[in-house]
């Protein structure tokens, strides 16, 4: 069993072309490859929703601010081919980067605001990468659905505002974080972590969901943000890089949790750079719901 692979734009088109024709709707998930459950969840979704899944696999150079993290960044296309194939995804889209970034290619998409701090902060163009390759995989693709992971909280809220923006005709689905037994995330870089990094990395969501339960019922957030930073520190990650509360909506930086919020994450442990977010229920709607439980 294979999975086809379109390596230029003018192959993706004929195919996406041929798709329209007849009708289908057609949904992307782009990737940077190195495909884990995590990815996988992404195609199951778009299956469920869409007659055709592109899933595109790009390391991007535009959105890597460190040239080292770009070069030992996992390059597995052959395996991923071989997991997608069986899913049922229907091409696999792999341009090489001086098709997508030919010489004179001289335009950046940037997307302001919900860009600033968070991972904005500490990769400075990273999201103006983002937001220039998802611009281009859409109108390449021309796809009406595109998957991205909650994982990438910041990314997602990058990506809805360049379509709300530029009217961009796609629908954006948000899925959930897949994770590891322990509680891990999975990602890419996971496979750069020693043995020992690797029992020590699950502390970080185990962190951040006593943090957010805390918070949803009242604990001030400078205590438990300061907690949770040391907790992790203590757990043996070299450097807590951010951790905040912010609103679920909009993004806006929150000193409680007196809406739908998420406690986001990024840390190093052993010189792999780590993310994660986890959802905060708000602290009324929390008391809400345990009303409800004693009223029944
Ligand atoms: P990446 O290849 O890391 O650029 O990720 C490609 C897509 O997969 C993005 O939309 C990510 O948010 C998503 N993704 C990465 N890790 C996970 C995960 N553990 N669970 C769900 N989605 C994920």
């Amino acid at each position: 069993m294979t999975i086809p692979i379109a390596r230029t734009v003018a192959e993706l088109r004929t195919t996406v072309a041929a798709w329209r024709k007849n009708g289908l709707k057609v949904a992307v998930v782009p990737t940077m490859g190195a495909l884990h459950e995590g990815h996988l969840s992404l195609v199951r979704a778009a299956l469920a929703k869409a007659d055709r899944i592109i899933v595109t696999l790009f390391v991007n150079p535009k959105q890597f601010n460190n040239a080292a993290d770009l070069a030992a960044y996992p390059r597995t296309e052959h395996d991923d081919a071989a997991k997608l194939a069986p899913l049922g995804a229907h091409l696999l889209y792999a341009p090489n980067a001086a098709d997508m970034y030919p010489e004179g290619f001289a335009t950046t998409v940037s997307v302001s605001r919900v860009s600033d701090g968070l991972c904005g902060a500490f990769r400075p163009g990273h999201f103006d990468g983002v937001a220039t390759v998802v611009a281009k995989l859409f109108l390449q693709t021309r796809a009406d659905l595109a998957f991205f992971g909650v994982k990438d909280f910041q990314q997602l809220h990058v990506v809805r505002r360049l379509v709300r923006d530029l009217d961009i005709p796609i629908e954006i689905v948000a899925c959930p974080t897949v994770r590891e037994a322990d509680g891990l995330a999975m990602s890419s870089r996971n496979v750069r972590l020693s043995a020992e990094q690797r029992l020590a990395a699950p502390k970080l969501p185990e962190v951040l969901s006593t943090s957010a339960e805390r918070l949803s019922a009242g604990a001030p957030a400078e205590l438990v943000l300061a907690e949770a930073r040391q907790a992790i520190l203590a757990a043996g990650y070299e450097e807590v890089e951010y951790l905040e509360l912010r609103a679920d909506q909009d993004l806006s930086p929150l000193s409680a949790a007196d809406r739908p919020a998420r406690l986001i994450v990024a840390a190093w442990l052993g010189g792999t750079r780590l993310i994660d977010n986890v959802e905060v229920l708000p602290r009324q709607r929390k008391g809400e719901v345990l009303a409800a439980a004693n009223a029944a």
